[in-house]
């Protein structure tokens, strides 16, 4: 389903990923792991396509097909769903109505109808209570004045309602509680399927404890230094990154 071959990518001119190799096929977690500074974030942000993350060798194949050439909305509308990207705040535009649209938008794409309004309320029903979302934040503006824990709830209410067929969590170093880890955790063994890939990135074991990786690979220096199964993951625990660092890297 998704398939990175030989990625290398620059940033502001930077040569930080030099060469990965990773398929994910469907059905499959798979997890990241690494030191700080090792090009952990620099992956999910070439996988989005963000601005000034250049790709200067090798390709990303979703479904056979290169995404270099699409634009970040684009990718999402083919069914790749990247964490980070939603949490910002859009002022003036209720969560429900940017969930419906967002919904919609991948419909369209592929040639369905959209949902209704009584559709789309019951779809919401359904995610909402799972993820211990109330009514009053659904009204709200996106993301505006959410206190952390609950940017992290919408943010994986976005990819529960949007039912991607690739996701890619980027969790970043700072700010994942342990209630954080299990709305994480939950959210996405919820959206565990036959269809659908994942991609966990963390530098942290413990979000591991709650989502059972089905492959661990190890990222130092722009590069995947190690592969395994979920005791990778464990081993790391104990041992460190101490074998992998190639800094002392912020
Ligand atoms: P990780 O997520 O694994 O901690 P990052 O992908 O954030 O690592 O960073 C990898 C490397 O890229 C680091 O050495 C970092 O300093 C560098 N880097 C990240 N963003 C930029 C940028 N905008 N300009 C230059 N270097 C950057
Ligand atoms: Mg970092
Ligand atoms: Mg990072």
């Amino acid at each position: 389903m998704i398939e990175i071959k030989n990625l290398h990518a620059t940033v502001d001119g930077n040569a930080i990923l030099k060469g990965i190799d990773l398929t994910i096929e469907p059905g499959e977690v798979h997890a990241i792991m690494g030191p700080n500074g090792s090009g952990k974030s620099t992956l999910s942000y070439v996988i989005a396509g963000r601005e000034g993350y250049e790709v200067t060798e090798g390709d990303i194949l979703f479904d056979g097909k290169s995404i270099l050439e699409m634009e970040t909305d684009e990718r999402a509308i083919a069914g790749i769903f990247l964490a980070f990207q939603y949490p910002v705040e859009i002022p003036g535009v209720a969560n429900t109505t940017f969930l419906k649209a967002a919904v919609n938008a991948r419909r369209k794409a592929a040639g369905e109808a959209e949902v209704d309004a009584m559709q789309f309320l019951k779809l919401l029903r359904e995610k909402t209570k799972l993820l211990g979302v109330t009514d009053e934040m659904l009204k709200r503006a996106v993301n505006v004045g959410f206190s952390g824990g609950e940017k992290k709830r919408n943010e994986i209410l976005q990819m529960a309602v949007l039912e991607p067929r690739f996701a890619v969590l980027d969790e970043t170093d700072s700010g994942l509680d342990i209630d954080a880890l299990r709305i994480v955790a939950d959210g996405v063994n919820a959206l565990r399927g036959p269809e659908r890939s994942m991609l966990v990135i963390t530098h942290y074991q413990r979000l591991l404890d709650y989502i059972v990786p089905d492959k661990v690979h190890v990222l130092a220096k722009g590069r995947i230094v190690a592969s395994g199964g979920k005791e990778l993951a464990q081993e790391l625990e104990s041992t460190g990154y101490a074998g992998y660092a190639d800094t002392e890297a912020a």
